[in-house]
């Protein structure tokens, strides 16, 4: 992990943690989630304790297949990933890119909806912590170099008390059937239900690379 600043230090963290009380099993996946992000984020840090909850309002336990949305691409797809195992590649994770602090998560379900549960950032309750009310808002007040410290102390006294939680319903993704398409532009095959008229993505709208 990195850690560029003397409170993202895994020991400095660990003892941040064991004031608070956090639990050691939610300890450890602090860690590991920190870790894999290559850094403590904050918003990791606020992630882990977010689908922590989550899953205790859906009732699961480790292991169970789940379903994830977060509307942010900032931090919180790592803690879906890393705690919930709702990954990118496992297709069980949306990302929708509106800007909040929130997940839902949900278990499989046979219906064309789910049932859900959706965690977001409380801002009432986030008065509680000046600190973390401050960097949550992108305030000039928030001193990044002197106030780290303070901030995951905060954060991980206030846990699960920052949020609250909804019942939702979630539309459930069909499988779909597909065959494979050759483009004509670049000779490689893509599934059809992805062809733009008859050009793969590459050589349509979503091209992103040019031949060097
Ligand atoms: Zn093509």
């Amino acid at each position: 992990m990195q850690a560029e600043h003397e409170a993202e230090k895994p020991d400095a963290l660990k003892r941040s943690m064991n004031t608070a009380g956090v639990p050691e099993r939610l300890q450890q996946e602090i860690l590991q989630l920190a870790a894999f992000h290559t850094y403590p984020a904050p918003g990791v840090l606020i992630g882990a304790f977010m689908v922590d909850y989550a899953m205790e309002l859906l009732g699961t336990k480790k292991g169970d297949k789940l379903y994830g949305v977060c509307e942010t691409p900032k931090c919180l797809p790592d803690a879906l990933q890393v705690l919930a195992h709702i990954t990118i590649g496992n297709n069980r994770l949306k990302v929708v890119p509106i800007g909040k602090f929130a997940i839902t998560m949900n278990r499989p379900s046979e219906g064309p909806m789910a049932d859900a549960v959706r965690v977001y950032v409380d801002l009432e309750k986030l008065r509680q912590y000046p600190t973390v009310d401050i960097w949550y808002a992108n305030s000039p007040l928030f001193d990044k170099m002197n106030m780290k410290g303070e901030l995951f102390d905060e954060i991980f006294r206030a846990g699960r008390n920052i949020f609250s939680s909804e019942k939702v319903r979630v539309p459930v993704k069909q499988k779909k059937k597909w065959k494979s398409v050759t483009c004509p532009g670049c000779g490689e095959s893509v599934p059809d239900y992805l062809i733009e008229g008859d050009r793969c993505g590459a050589c349509g709208s979503m091209k992103y690379y040019e031949k060097a």
